[in-house]
């Protein structure tokens, strides 16, 4: 094991202990509903540990699971009975839906003061805005990871590669929040290599195995790798594993801190699903968020 390592699954089991030292300091139980539809094998993995660790931070979990085959309409009807039963905090929409049903439509169905995965163009208004909200829980993880690393970031160029909404856009918005300069790269940047090299962070968000090599890094950058690619591996039991976006082997060498995956950005998600769930709970009842 090399000692450059950003290790997500320690922080994240420190995130996961905070929240539950603030749920216990609280006099109510914060309640988490995930809404999971149809029979995704990745899906029912993430809605599990979910639970596992929401119950283990010592809030509530509700689970909502509809059939593959269930109209948009019924999932609607779900978040709405949803967002008005008091006793829910959060709302999570496990995605990807079934293709039948359009997920930008049922994302919009969330009450933004419940939106724990900060997908709503409220969340992401308020994002852009620098108003207080639930911010996407993967880019905070990362933001998280490169403090824990890096210190103070102000002032240090961040490369995001990927502009989605659930990764690469709400990343550069929240480093640019901490004073980073952002550069926000995607598939049609020009000399991404080059662009990449310019980088005291680089956080690659695009779902292409082992795509960044060794020199697309500045000697000691730091790397948090968001990418999650299942690859062939005939020496694993399973003839698969899991690589991120960034050629792992070549690149610790160079970076002065690196993510791995598993075990980087992946715990880290939860972790802050876990904070948001607390987060809109307290903003809910007009409560500070104990420390
Ligand atoms: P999307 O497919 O929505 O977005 C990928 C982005 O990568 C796009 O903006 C695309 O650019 C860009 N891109 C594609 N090809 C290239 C290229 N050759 N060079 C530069 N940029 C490129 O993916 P997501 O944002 O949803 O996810 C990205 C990765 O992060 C995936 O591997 C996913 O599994 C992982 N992920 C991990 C999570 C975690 O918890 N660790 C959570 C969520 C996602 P353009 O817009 O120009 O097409």
């Amino acid at each position: 094991m090399s000692d450059n390592l950003i290790d997500g699954k320690q922080v994240a089991a420190r995130l996961r202990a905070a929240v539950g030292l603030a749920v216990s300091q609280l006099l109510i139980t914060p309640t988490l509903a995930v809404v999971l539809v149809g029979d995704d094998p990745a899906s029912h993995v993430y809605v599990r540990n979910k639970i596992k660790f929401t119950k283990e931070a010592g809030m509530r979990s509700l689970e909502h699971r509809l059939p593959a085959d269930v109209s948009e309409a019924e999932v609607v009807a779900t978040v709405r009975a949803l967002n008005v039963d008091p006793d829910v905090d959060g709302i999570l929409v496990q995605l990807p839906l079934p293709a039948h049903i359009n997920s930008d439509r049922v994302i919009a169905e969330i009450n933004p003061d419940k939106d724990v995965d900060g997908l709503t163009e409220t969340s992401a208004g308020r994002l852009l805005l620098g108003q207080p909200g639930l911010r996407p829980c993967t880019p905070t993880g990362c933001v998280i990871l490169a403090k824990e690393t890096l210190g103070d970031l102000s002032g240090k160029h961040c490369v995001v590669i990927g502009r989605s909404i659930l990764v690469g856009k709400p990343a550069a918005l929240l480093f640019l929040e901490q004073n980073c300069t952002v550069t926000l790269a995607h598939s049609r940047t020009e000399n991404l290599s080059a662009v990449c090299r310019g980088a005291d962070i680089l956080v690659p968000a695009v779902g292409r195995p082992n795509m960044v090599k060794a020199d697309w890094i500045k000697a000691g950058a730091c790397v948090i790798d968001v990418g999650i690619n299942r690859i062939d591996d005939a020496s694993r039991k399973s003839g698969t594993r899991l690589v991120g976006d960034v050629d792992f082997a070549d690149a610790v060498p160079v970076a002065g801190a690196i993510t791995p995956v598993p075990g980087g950005v992946g715990p880290m998600t939860i972790a802050c699903l876990l904070r948001n769930t607390v987060l809109a709970a307290c903003a809910r009842r007009g409560l500070d968020m104990p420390d």
